[in-house]
């Protein structure tokens, strides 16, 4: 399709949180940076009986805050208004797509984007209406949000679905986490410099640690995350996405199967986790009361929606292995939650150590190189490095070199939800995953969960506004090593 051609955008679940945080906003910046073309249109849909007038109240009460003020601009955001119109539709009921038919049919050759800013279990159900409401030609796409499914049966069943009405390359499953500025640069990174590449493996690389940590708790979705968990939540997604771009083979080109490719050979390549080292290698944590930045915060089982006696994790730390030639040895650990220290989102490749070290005069000398991608709460890449310090001595102390690239007015920074609509609407599947992907990912995950759930033991407690259980800690020490705390 020409980049300037109108699309239409159809946000089902168009009054929830992610609709009102991210995607109306995101949507609204394409607009104004021209990448959404003019003449396309938004529609948003929900069960809540609301007219376009009255959808336009909640694009400006709930959405219009997150617009940040340096990229917001009146005549722009109401030229966009007047782009978005709202039907109500209860995607179990058949009867109630044919309103929004009846208004997109207006446009019946267009490239026709169907968000699906829902909950799984509809997932089904809206492919099924659509394609009864005849929604649906070769110019149609569909994304869906995670978690795709719950575990490998219920994804595959939702992958057969969407599979007998969209080809393959009609499918957007997102992982916004991959939109994100920093994982694409973290790609130039290793793949448009020749100077790591020799270094990126097992024999100079030690070991590696991603956090996903959040400060805070489940809000109002109690009833949604205790059907979930961390595992299901972050780890089965973003977690492993994140591992893949920093284990991935370089890629034939950047096409999106020559990354999906790579992508499922690291997710293949993962080690199983199951019987004893379950327990070995995995922590799970709840949290109980505690305090963040000096306020103090109640315990997971007293939030809204959370059965009384739940297991659910709302912390996950793991040890994992890629059966690789690259990577035999080094250890990835993996640790992501809920109601923790700091909101902190990063990717530590810790170097070895020096096989000798001659600088005796400097106590710090012996502290490895490491790389640090930080993805929240702000976005950049550093490499700590040794130098000398000036003066008579030869005394050395850690040096930071930033990698990031020079921002600007001319360079503004593209959120991961402007990336995820702007490749969808343009066709660009690169950033998006492939069903062999998502398979993997559940196969590698499901035998963990299981485990948990067969095991007597209960989740390990830890206190809100900590790393989570001291075991999470004692999973590095055993290896004789600890997690990177610096932001
Ligand atoms: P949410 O706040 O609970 O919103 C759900 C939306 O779905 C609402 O607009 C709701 O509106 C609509 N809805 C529910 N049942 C419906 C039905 N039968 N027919 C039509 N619309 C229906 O959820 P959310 O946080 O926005 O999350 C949406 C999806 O994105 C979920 O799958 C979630 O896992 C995923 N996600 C969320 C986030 C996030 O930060 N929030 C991040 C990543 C992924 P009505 O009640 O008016 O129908």
């Amino acid at each position: 399709m020409e980049k300037s051609e109108a699309v239409d955008v159809v946000v089902f679940g168009a009054t929830g949180d992610l609709a009102a945080r991210k995607l109306i906003p995101s949507l609204y910046q394409l607009y104004r940076t021209g990448h959404l073309p003019e003449g396309s249109r938004v529609l948003g849909a929900a069960r809540s009986k609301l007219d376009d007038a009255g959808f336009h109240k909640f694009m400006e009460s709930d959405a219009r805050q997150h617009v940040k003020d340096a990229d917001f601009e009146k005549k722009s955001w109401d030229a966009f208004k007047a782009m978005v119109c709202y039907e109500p539709v209860d995607l179990m009921a058949q009867a109630s797509y044919d309103g929004m038919a009846e208004r997109l049919n207006t446009e019946p050759d267009r490239v026709r984007l169907y968000y699906l800013s829902v909950g799984p279990s509809l997932f089904s159900a809206t492919c099924d209406g659509l394609a009864a409401a005849k929604l649906l030609n070769s110019r149609s796409r569909i994304a869906v949000e995670k978690p795709l499914g719950r575990d490998l049966v219920s994804a595959q069943a939702i992958n057969d679905k969407l599979g007998s009405l969209f080809k393959e390359e009609q499918i957007y499953r997102i992982d916004h986490y991959l939109g994100k500025e920093t994982v694409q640069n973290l790609l130039a990174l290793r793949f448009g410099n020749s100077l790591f590449e020799p270094l990126w493996r097992s024999g100079h690389i030690r070991d590696v640690q991603i956090t996903v940590a959040e400060t805070l708790g489940i809000g109002t979705r109690g009833e949604f995350y205790d059907r979930t968990g961390a595992m299901r939540d972050m780890v089965q997604n973003h977690l492993l996405q994140l591992l893949c771009i920093i284990a991935m083979e370089c890629p034939t080109g950047l096409e999106p199967d020559a990354m999906r490719d790579e992508k499922r050979k690291v997710l293949r390549a993962l080690r199983p986790i199951t019987g004893a080292d379950i327990g070995k290698n995995t922590v799970r944590g709840q949290y109980r009361a505690g305090a963040i930045a000096g306020e103090a915060v109640g315990s997971y089982l007293d939030e809204g929606g959370v059965a009384e006696d739940s297991h659910t994790e709302t912390f996950v730390s793991i040890c994992a292995h890629i059966d690789t030639w690259r990577w035999s040895g080094v250890p990835f650990y993996l640790r992501t939650g809920k109601r923790m220290q700091e909101k902190l989102t990063q990717i530590v490749v810790n170097f070895d150590p020096l096989p000798h070290n001659i600088f005796t005069d400097s106590v710090n000398s012996t502290i490895p190189n490491k790389l640090v991608i930080q993805l929240q709460p702000e976005e950049s890449i550093s490499l700590k490095m040794m130098a000398k310090m000036p003066g008579g001595r030869m005394k050395l102390e850690p040096v930071e070199l930033a990698l990031n690239p020079e921002r600007g007015a001319r360079r503004r920074h593209m959120e991961a939800y402007e990336r995820v609509f702007m490749d969808a609407i343009n066709g660009n599947q690169t950033l998006f995953l492939r069903r062999d992907e998502v398979d993997a990912a559940w196969a590698w995950v499901d035998p963990i969960l299981a485990g948990w759930e067969d095991s007597q033991d209960e989740p390990r407690t830890y206190v809100a506004g900590t790393w989570g259980p001291a075991r999470s800690s004692s999973l590095l020490v055993q290896d004789g090593f600890v997690w990177n705390e610096e932001s």
